[in-house]
C-alpha cells in the first residue's frame, strides 16, 4: 500500500496522458462518460476533462488503466524558487510523519528568473537570511529589501520585495492520513455536483465555457463561472482521491517515480524488507 498527500496525488494526474493518438484526444475526452457519475464533460477544459478520465478510470480499473498512461515531461517549478523544492515523496506507512510536514520557502524575484543572476540570488539569499526579522537580536527585514534590491538590480519596489520575497511562503501539506470522509452519501454528492455544473452552465455555450479562462480577464461573470468551474473540479479530484484510498492504491511506484516522485527516505528504511 501507498500513501500520497492529496497535492501529491493531483500532481502526478496533471502529468499523466492516456495512451490515444492525438487527433482524437480533444474528443475523446469530451465525449467520454465518467462511469461514476452524470457529467457532461463538454463544459470542462480538455486538461480538466483529462483529470477526471483519468481519475474515474484509475477507479475502475487501476491496473488496466496504469498500462495505458504516458507520462509527460513538463518543466518543474524549481526556478521560482530559493530552495530547493523537494522531490515530492510516496510512502509506505500511513503514520510517516513526513506525509504531515510543512515546508518553507521564498521565491525568486520575478525580474530575475531566467537569468544568470538567479543562481547567485540563491546563494546570497540563503547566506544571509538568518540575520533578518522582526525579533530584538535581528535586522529588520526592510534593510535585507534595499541590499537585494541594490545587489541584484532588481526591478521590484522595496515593498514587493519585502513582502512577496522576503516574507516566508508556508506550504502548508495537504495530509492524507485524516481524508475526511465526505459529509454525505457519495451518490448524493454525485448528483449535487451534476446539478450544480447544469445550474452553472445553463447560459453558456460550449464553446464558451471551455474558452472561459481567457474571457474571464474580460468579463467578470465569466470569471465568476471559470472559478465556480474549477471548485468543483477539485472537489470531484477529492472525492476521487477519498474512493482511490478507501479502495487502498496499488498505484505502480516506477509510474510515480516516472512523475517525478522518490519513496520517502523515513519510512521506507522501516519497511523491514
Ligand atoms: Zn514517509
Amino acid at each position: 500500500m501507498i500513501y500520497l498527500t492529496i497535492n501529491n496525488f493531483y500532481k502526478v494526474i496533471t502529468k499523466l496522458y492516456l495512451d490515444i493518438p492525438y487527433y482524437v484526444e480533444k474528443s475523446f475526452y469530451e465525449n467520454y462518460k465518467l462511469n461514476l457519475l452524470e457529467l457532461d464533460l463538454k463544459y470542462f477544459t480538455n486538461d480538466e476533462a483529462r483529470i477526471l478520465v483519468i481519475c474515474d478510470k484509475l477507479f475502475c480499473n487501476v491496473k488496466n488503466t496504469m498500462e495505458n498512461l504516458m507520462v509527460s515531461n513538463k518543466e518543474r517549478e524549481q526556478e521560482k524558487w530559493v530552495y530547493n523544492l523537494s522531490t515530492p515523496s510516496y510512502h509506505y506507512d500511513k503514520k510517516c510523519h513526513y506525509l504531515n510536514s510543512n515546508f518553507i520557502n521564498y521565491k525568486v524575484p520575478q525580474s530575475l528568473i531566467g537569468t544568470d543572476l538567479a543562481e547567485d540570488y540563491r546563494v546570497f539569499f540563503k547566506e544571509n537570511i538568518d540575520k533578518y526579522g522582526n525579533s530584538e537580536n535581528k535586522i529588520a527585514p526592510e534593510r535585507f529589501a534595499s541590499i537585494l534590491i541594490n545587489k541584484f538590480n532588481l526591478s521590484e519596489s522595496k515593498d514587493e520585495i519585502l513582502n512577496e520575497y522576503i516574507l516566508k511562503v508556508e506550504l502548508k501539506n495537504s495530509q492524507v492520513s485524516n481524508i475526511q470522509e465526505p459529509e454525505q452519501d457519495i451518490e448524493t454528492l454525485f448528483k449535487n455536483i451534476d446539478k450544480k455544473m447544469k445550474e452553472i452552465s445553463s447560459n453558456i455555450s460550449y464553446k464558451d465555457s471551455r474558452r472561459a479562462f481567457f474571457l474571464k480577464k474580460e468579463n467578470e461573470s465569466f470569471k465568476v463561472y471559470y472559478e465556480k468551474r474549477k471548485k468543483i473540479v477539485f472537489y470531484l479530484f477529492k472525492i476521487y482521491f477519498y474512493l482511490l484510498n478507501k479502495k487502498g492504491f496499488h498505484f505502480n511506484e516506477k509510474l510515480l517515480e516516472m512523475c517525478g516522485l522518490t519513496p520517502c527516505k523515513a519510512c521506507s528504511k522501516n519497511r523491514g524488507e
